[in-house]
């Protein structure tokens, strides 16, 4: 059984749902409201109007990189299992390090699109406007091209990869509104010169937040993180910087420009930039109240994926994170696509509602809050995969791979999180990786 898709967005997860669509002998379009391929790792150094990203009528800027940014994955676990992110082994391979600067992902992600024929159905500066349920089980999708003009089409199923990295979330700081100081999210900052010989708060220490104040270090005056997971008492010089301190979560921020931390310090500030996650957007998606998005829920939705009431017609690529997300993309649309075949048959609706709703109890049980429930460790992340490859009677993650995941993430957060991306103790799984990736001598999975 083939079916007519829609794939909204072609960045990473749009183009492998792509491929995975075409191979499975759907007919697909792929909607790219932006210019070209590869969503996210396309570098701007755009910013919005509103620097906090709040303002409904600020112009958008849909890539959160900055400009100094390197892979957070070494490229072996990174890379697609069908399309190893290989130094050398396609067009254009220019940063050969470990840990590439961003414009290797993007060429990367570009030459997959190519060699895979993506390209060809990808319809470019095409935004979709709505995406509904008609009768008979049939979608209506409305998009805008560049030249305004505006287009309706009905598809067989809609799958959804528009990015969740692109509209801020921020920290709630008890007297911010008269805190006269600038405000910003993680989500417009490029460069750290305009932040010379100022006093930085940043809220949030995970991956943006990391990379950033050892960015603006070498610049700002000072640079004041503020974490929700250490003690309330912490008040930590950073090791190697005589300009950075790590505290616990800011408290209050006062009308004399001073932030005050739960641990007692106060701190006269310039800046406050918000490192603090990003929400989930569907503002195209029509459901009629089926999937909503509730402190950053987006449920019900059977494994992450497909809301029960509308499934197949309606599923979703890349909602999990804290996973590896490039090979994850690919093995959900794996199964994706062998549903929409038919060849995989889903559970009923019934069944499929109970699993959701036991989970969700779980997650309450683990005194888990909401908005984690997106959110993967380690185990859950590989029970998650090996699941949805067993399913799709395909390769999951390979053993290296799973070593790799583990051995990445403790020298990047315990080991060496300062170097983590020029030092590393797991050359074994290296090259166990290369004499894995022999097997795509064509770069092309048949
Ligand atoms: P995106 O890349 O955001 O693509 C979504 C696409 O949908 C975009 O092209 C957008 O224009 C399009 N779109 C949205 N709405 C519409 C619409 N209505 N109509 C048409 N098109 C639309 N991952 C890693 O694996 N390694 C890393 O080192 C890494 N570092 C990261 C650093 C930062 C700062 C951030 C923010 C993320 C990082 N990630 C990293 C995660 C990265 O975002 C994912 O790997 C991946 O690129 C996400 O792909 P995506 O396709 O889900 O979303």
């Amino acid at each position: 059984m083939f079916r007519h898709v829609a794939v909204i967005g072609a960045g990473a997860a749009g183009l492998v749902v792509g491929h995975e669509l075409l191979r499975e002998g759907h007919t697909v379009v792929v909607y790219e409201k932006g210019e070209q391929v590869g969503g996210s790792w396309i570098y701007t150094s755009e910013t919005e109007s509103d620097p906090l990203g709040v303002d409904p009528n600020r112009y958008p800027v849909h890539s959160s990189l900055y400009k100094s940014l390197r892979v957070n994955l070494p490229r072996e676990l990174m890379g697609f299992q069908a399309y190893p992110f290989v130094a050398r082994n396609y067009e254009g391979s220019v940063d050969l390090r470990r840990y590439p600067g961003h414009e290797e992902v993007l060429r990367y992600l570009q030459n997959f699109a190519r060699e895979f024929g993506v390209d060809q159905v990808v319809r470019l500066h095409t935004e979709v406007l709505n995406a509904r349920l008609v009768e008979s089980n049939k979608w209506k999708v409305k998009s805008r091209k560049k030249d305004d003009v505006v287009e309706e089409e009905t598809f067989d199923a809609v799958v959804v990869c528009n990015g969740h990295f692109s509209v801020p979330r921020l920290a709630q700081v008890p007297g911010i509104d008269s805190w006269p100081g600038k405000q910003m999210h993680s989500h417009n900052y490029r460069i750290p010169n305009p932040f010379q010989d100022q006093v930085v708060i940043l809220i949030g220490h995970y991956a943006s937040g990391l990379d950033i104040k050892r960015d603006l270090a070498g610049f700002a005056k000072e640079v004041h993180i503020a974490s929700r997971s250490v003690a309330d008492e912490t008040h930590e010089k950073q090791p190697g910087y005589d300009n950075m301190w790590l505290h616990s979560m800011v408290e209050r921020a006062n009308e004399d420009g001073t932030v005050v931390f739960r641990n007692g310090r106060v701190v006269s500030a310039d800046v406050i930039m918000h490192c603090t996650g990003y929400k989930y957007n569907y503002p195209f998606l029509e459901t009629n109240g089926i999937v909503t998005v509730d402190d950053n829920r987006v449920g019900p939705l059977y494994k992450h994926v497909f809301p029960p009431v509308l499934a197949p017609g309606l599923s979703f690529v890349g909602i999990p994170q804290k996973v590896i997300p490039f090979p994850f993309f690919e093995l959900q649309s794996k199964w994706i696509a062998s549903v929409l075949s038919g060849r995989i048959v889903l559970p009923s609706q019934d069944e499929m509602m109970e699993d959701v709703k036991a989970f969700y109890s779980k997650l309450e049980a683990s005194g888990k809050p909401k908005r984690y429930t997106h959110i993967m460790d380690y185990p859950q992340l590989i029970e998650y995969t090996d699941w949805l490859a067993a399913q799709c009677n395909c390769q999951g993650y390979e053993e290296w791979r799973k070593q790799m995941a583990y051995s990445a993430f403790k020298n990047a957060f315990i080991t060496r999180p300062g170097t983590y991306r020029d030092e590393w103790d797991d050359e074994h799984l290296v090259a166990e990786a290369n004499k894995d990736f022999i097997k795509y001598t064509s770069n092309k999975s048949k």
